[in-house]
């Protein structure tokens, strides 16, 4: 298989699946973390390596590494494997996925930013979803008929916090995740609730359809739930550990244990919660979007820049949400014709927020 982002924690995890189940690795891509890099390519003996950015390429242990953006595509397109691992973080992950399908290829697609920002015009019949809400979803599904779908979220590092306190919190709290060990900017995602946002358009592209929520389930035991119309509710509860959806998603089909389950009377009680806009302001546009899913390339282009700036300290943390309101009112009449259009509307966002400052 061809693993894109097999340094992160999708990645990495990804790679334990193929360690486990001895799936051959042909393709490697990793960003800048060279030393990770070079281990994975001393186990498993990828025949395509690709690296970030041209000045790791002298690091790198292997004769004609790629490099960049170009070089993940040259990858797809020099590879032989039919089954693409898409752990890529952002806006990045978007042109591979669009190569993959192009190539016919089967996609386990962690990268959520491939659909939100371009879910109308990707095709997702050889998409697998990674991640535990949509996998749950997919779980539970049966041939009865749905009344609505809901996806919990853990509530993120900031749930318990008085809001109050919210706007001075640093990078370090933000990336304390009370009960997930993710990328970076997946953490920051989920802490403002932009997480939960981009799963809700995630499921719209994936299942196609409309009556789509989420509440905060603070122990992510349960991911996903479905209401039929007989009034009956199932839940899908596992325990929280990427190696499951990981697994169906590059096998297909799972025989053996890749979990403990979860023991109920263990876990005790369990606790919901609303996903309150005083909290998680970005919940504010929840309803609308979900009504014009396309604008998830605004919210996404904003929410980018927004963490960079966080990162580095230019911005506090609720001016995430602000910026990505503010960039959503601003860009509201944006309706993409093509693909060409969610490239260009990306490119609009971050100039408009870079030269406000
Ligand atoms: P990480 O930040 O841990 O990993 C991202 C990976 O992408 C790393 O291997 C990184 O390389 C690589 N990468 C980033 N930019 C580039 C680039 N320009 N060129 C090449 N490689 C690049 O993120 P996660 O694994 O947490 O998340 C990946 C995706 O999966 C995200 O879209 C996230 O929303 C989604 N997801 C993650 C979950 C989780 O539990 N982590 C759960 C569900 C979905 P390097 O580190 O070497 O720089």
């Amino acid at each position: 298989m061809i693993v894109l982002g097999s340094t992160g924690s999708i990645g990495v995890n990804a790679l334990n699946i193929a360690r486990r189940f001895n799936i051959n690795v042909e393709v490697l891509v990793a960003g800048n973390n060279v030393a990770l890099l070079n281990e994975q390519i001393k186990e498993f003996c990828p025949s395509i390596v690709v690296v970030g950015d041209k000045k790791f390429i002298k690091d790198v242990s292997f004769n004609g590494a790629f490099f960049g953006e170009e070089g993940i595509l040259e990858a797809l397109d020099n590879s032989k494997s039919d089954l693409v691992v898409n752990a890529l973080v952002g806006f990045v992950g978007l042109k591979p996925t669009l190569k993959a399908i192009k190539l016919g290829k089967k996609i386990a697609l962690a990268n959520k930013e491939s659909l939100v920002v371009g879910g109308k015009f990707v095709d997702t019949s050889n998409i697998t979803p990674i991640d535990s809400e949509h996998f749950g979803l997919w779980y539970l599904l049966n041939d009865r008929k749905i009344e609505k779908m809901t996806i919990t979220a853990s509530g993120g590092s900031f749930r318990d916090t008085p809001i109050s306190l919210l706007k001075n919190v640093s990078v370090k709290q933000a990336l304390n995740h009370p009960n997930w060990n993710m990328g970076k900017k997946i953490t920051i995602d989920s802490a403002t609730m932009t997480n939960k946002l981009f799963e809700l358009l995630e499921a719209k592209w994936l299942f196609d359809i409309d009556k789509l929520d989420a509440i905060i389930e603070t122990k992510s035991i349960i991911h996903a739930l479905i209401d039929f119309s007989d009034g009956s509710t199932t839940a899908h509860i596992a325990n929280a550990d990427m190696k499951l959806p990981i697994s169906y998603a590059i096998l297909g089909e799972v025989k053996e244990q890749i979990l403990k389950s979860v023991k109920l009377t263990e876990v005790g009680t369990l606790e919901f919660r609303e996903i309150e806009i005083e909290r998680y302001p970005i919940w504010e546009i929840k309803d609308d979007i979900l009504g014009k899913p396309h604008l998830g390339a605004v919210i996404n282009a904003a929410n980018e820049v927004a963490i960079e700036q966080f990162f580095k300290k230019e911005i506090s943390f609720l001016d995430i949400s602000k910026i990505s309101l503010n960039a959503y009112k601003n860009f509201s009449d944006f309706d993409p014709t093509s693909i060409d259009d969610v490239f260009m509307i990306d490119s609009e966002v971050r100039e408009f927020i870079k030269k406000r400052g």
